[in-house]
């Protein structure tokens, strides 16, 4: 397969930093270059969440480095502005409040409370088309556990579980009536039957004209493909669009150390290619079914990325026709990001926020994931220098 496109460069530098100026670049350029040492990812991985916690006053750096890289902002506020700042250069913004790890049903409820301002925020915004949301922030881990294993519910857990459907139903129920989309999260194989269940229960009330829900397919896991071929026939049959957001996955490490700890085979693909095969594939499933699949390309991978734009050139769909979405997280891959968008797709970055504090979980995993181990932050400190030369010529 040719992955390279006359219309498109990943390389061009100019495009991918035109939204940041001589600070910016510096800027990130430090921050990549610490995050490429093995030995600064590795402390301050550790250190960081411990010193936020006993209260230790290093919010201030936190904000001003590793999170203004990888966060919209600590307020739905800051974030509009953020969103903003993307639109100048027509990239969309995907709402995501990063709080993690809560249990308790009262914080369950916050959430959603969080979630309508944020549909609120996207509404009056114009350039956030959707909000993204992880159903383990609106139930408990041990009861999706239980849902997923078809285990015998009590009374109790049966209307803690209708309370669970109530609260995802009134997030999609609002992001209808505002005119926008609401992505939700692939997590752990074995909490995800009932994620797909009411992604999918939802998708067939709110996607009868258009696309609302969007629903995550991991194609690192080995049954995805033939998971997705079945739920767009449903989706067929049902008279409602299927829409879904394709990644790779980010659990790999422990969906395989749980399989191996249990016994069971490991769901996920037996390397990276067989991964790569399966997105691409997935990416190809969606363009052959358009008219009732959209689909949201969710990779920092630049083949598949540039393999999407292929596919539609070659099948004569339009950049922006309204079933082909690209994304990449905020602070990485701008490459990918605003070289799609100056060729007319449609791109959003995945944009996090939330009080510091409570995003630190996520912050150490965007640095565990630019160590010089991941590979990430080399080909991101090339970039970035190739760009500081080019603007001194
Ligand atoms: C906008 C956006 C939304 C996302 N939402 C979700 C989500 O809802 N749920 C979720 O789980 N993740 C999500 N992710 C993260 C995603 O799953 C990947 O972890 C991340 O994007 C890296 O994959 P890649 O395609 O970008 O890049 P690549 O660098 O091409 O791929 C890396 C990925 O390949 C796979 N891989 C690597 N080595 C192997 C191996 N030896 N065997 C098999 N597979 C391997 C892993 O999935 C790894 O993360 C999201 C990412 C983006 C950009």
């Amino acid at each position: 397969m040719d992955a390279t496109s006359p219309a498109i460069s990943f390389d061009n530098t100019e495009i991918a930093f035109r939204h940041k100026n001589a600070a910016d670049l510096r800027k990130a350029a430090f921050l990549f270059t610490m995050m490429n040492n093995n030995f600064v990812t590795k402390y301050g991985t550790r250190l960081t969440p411990w010193a936020m916690r006993i209260g230790l006053p290093i919010g201030g750096i936190v904000k001003a480095t590793i999170f203004s890289q990888f966060c919209g902002g600590e307020t739905l506020d800051e974030c509009a502005v953020t969103a903003e700042k993307l639109s100048a250069y027509h990239v969309n913004t995907i709402l995501d409040y990063g709080v993690e790890g809560e249990e308790a049903e009262s914080r369950f409820d916050e959430n959603v409370k969080e979630m309508l301002r944020a549909v609120a925020t996207a509404k009056s915004s114009g350039h956030i088309p959707f909000v993204s949301m992880k159903v383990t922030g609106y139930a408990r881990f041990a009861l999706l556990e239980k849902v997923h294993a078809k285990d015998t519910l009590t009374n109790e857990e049966k209307a803690e579980w209708e309370r669970v459907v109530q609260r995802v139903d009134t997030i999609c129920k609002a992001a209808n009536d505002a005119g926008i989309g609401v992505m939700i999260d692939a997590e752990e194989t074995w909490i995800q039957q009932p994620v797909d269940d009411v992604s999918m229960e939802m998708m067939r009330v709110y996607n009868k004209q258009r696309p609302v829900v969007y629903n995550t397919a991991q194609l690192y896991r080995t049954d995805r493909l033939s998971f997705l071929k079945d739920a767009i026939s449903e989706a067929k049959r049902g008279g409602f669009i299927y829409a879904i957001k394709l990644v790779r996955g980010a659990y790999m490490e422990r969906e395989r150390r749980r399989a191996a700890e249990k016994g069971y085979p490991s769901p996920i693909q037996p390397n990276k290619e067989a991964s790569d095969k399966d997105f691409n594939a997935a990416v190809e499933l969606c363009f052959e079914n358009i008219d009732h699949v959209s689909q949201c390309i969710a990779t920092h991978n630049e083949y598949s990325s540039l393999y999407g734009t292929q596919l539609a050139e070659k099948k004569g769909i339009a950049p922006s026709h309204p079933h082909l979405h690209f994304s990449q997280l905020f602070g990485m891959s701008d490459n990918i990001t605003f070289n799609l968008a100056n060729a007319g797709y449609n791109v959003t970055k995945y944009v996090p926020y939330g009080p510091v504090k409570e995003v630190v979980p996520y912050l150490m995993r965007r640095a565990k994931e630019n160590t010089s181990v991941g590979g990430m932050s080399s080909r991101e400190l090339g970039l970035i220098r190739k760009e500081v030369k080019r603007r001194k010529e």
